[in-house]
């Protein structure tokens, strides 16, 4: 099916979009006129996918608060008359921020810049000079999914699903998401089924991690410290750096820079490689390298609370093994290599499933990833944003794999 998303317009915009379409009618530009249900502003255009539900959960990870929408001028492309729009910093970001969700999760568009339009003709037969439209504006209140189909009378529009705006007022333009304080230096922020963390010490903050829904990281961070503020990704999946554009460097193992900059994601590298470690003023973080989940997935040691930062390799909810940049065979080797600072751990911290967990899992995870490599446990056939999976319960933790 073909799919786009667009803002719907009120009826008093659509009226003044009429009104301007008869005048063009009067003097004689004949063409494609697009039929007043049809009216829309397009964000991005998706064109052929087979299923609706991926982009919908894209779509859901968008967060934006209502805002106004003004007509002005006509004008063309080719043979294509538009209506246009006065510029506006609020469509153009939730533009982008469509068009980055969609980036994100792997969903192809048209990239063409956006450019905010209104179609009112296609196929014009001629040019005709001078027309205006009546200034009409609406507040947009919510994004929609819609699916397009070739009828016997030209396209048909329908609305397969929709994003609402937040209310407004207070707040920022993020979804929910909680803190919560585990001693007098650390906190966890639980965003929509990921786990990031603030970490002091007496000079400065890290932040690991920079969120999924959430892009303020940064400003929840500085609500909680008044240190200078560093961030570190434990690993380049889209759920880890949500906020990553509030830094201009962050720290990451280059081995991730790949998967990292997949949907044109910017931003200086600081590469750090096992053995590496960061100070933040009485309190050092030690870099270990934990390949297979993804290239350049580290974990940090904290020496002095005998705590391992885990990312998503040591966890015991879902494991992502499916797709390019996973590798079951060094995923297995990585936990063997954990083995190594056994003794300097007793708390684990993980990105993802319970809070905290212990080192006994890793021994679990590894028994569990042998068994799916080995083929001697069962897999269950899903769908996982769209892709053809297989799951492996192995107790200690369900992973994801290539069918
Ligand atoms: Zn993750």
């Amino acid at each position: 099916m073909r799919l786009f998303i667009a803002i719907l317009l009120s009826n008093e915009m659509k009226t003044s979009l009429i009104e301007a379409q008869n005048v063009m009618y009067e003097r004689g530009l004949r063409g494609n006129y697009s039929p007043e249900e049809n009216l829309h502003l397009t964000l991005a255009f998706i064109g052929d996918l087979p299923r609706a539900e991926p982009v919908l959960d894209a779509l859901s990870t968008v967060s934006f608060r209502p805002f106004a929408l003004t007509l002005e001028g006509i004008g063309r492309f080719g043979d294509l008359w538009w209506a246009g729009l006065q510029d506006s910093a609020a469509l153009n970001a939730v533009a982008r921020r469509v068009r980055r969700a969609l980036a994100e999760n792997c969903i192809p568009f048209d990239r063409k810049r956006f450019s905010p339009h209104i179609t009112l003709v296609r196929k014009a037969s001629r040019d005709a000079a001078g027309i205006g439209i009546a200034p009409a504006a609406m507040r947009v209140e919510a994004i929609s999914l819609m699916r397009s189909d070739r009828g016997k009378n030209g396209m048909i529009y329908k609305e397969l699903g929709r994003i609402e705006a937040e209310a407004s007022g207070e707040g920022d333009y993020n979804m929910k998401y909680q803190i919560i304080q585990i001693d007098r230096d650390s906190w966890r922020i639980e965003d929509s089924g990921v786990r990031f963390f603030l970490l002091t010490g007496t000079e400065r903050a890290l932040l690991v991690d920079s969120g999924r829904s959430v892009h303020n990281a940064r400003d929840i961070a500085s609500g909680l410290t008044n240190l200078p503020i560093c961030l570190l990704n434990t690993h380049g999946d889209m759920d880890h750096v949500g906020s990553n554009a509030q830094f201009d460097a962050f720290y990451m193992h280059p081995e991730e820079e790949e998967n990292f900059r997949r949907g044109g994601r910017e931003g200086e590298i600081l590469p750090v490689r096992e053995g590496e470690r960061i100070d933040l003023g009485e309190r050092v973080l030690e870099v270990i390298h934990l390949p297979g989940h993804t290239p350049g997935s580290i974990a940090l040691l904290d020496l002095s609370r005998r705590v391992l930062i885990s990312g998503d390799p040591i966890q015991d909810g879902r494991i992502f093994m499916f797709g390019r940049f996973r590798n079951m065979e060094k995923y297995i080797r990585s936990l063997e290599h954990l083995q190594a600072w056994r003794d300097r751990f007793d708390e684990i911290w993980p990105s993802h499933g319970s809070f905290p967990v212990f080192p006994e899992l890793i021994d679990k995870l590894h028994d569990g990833a042998i068994q799916v490599l080995e083929g001697s446990v069962e897999g269950e056939a899903m769908e996982v944003h769209g892709n053809s999976i297989r799951a492996y319960d192995v107790g200690a933790a369900v992973f994801l794999c290539d069918p």
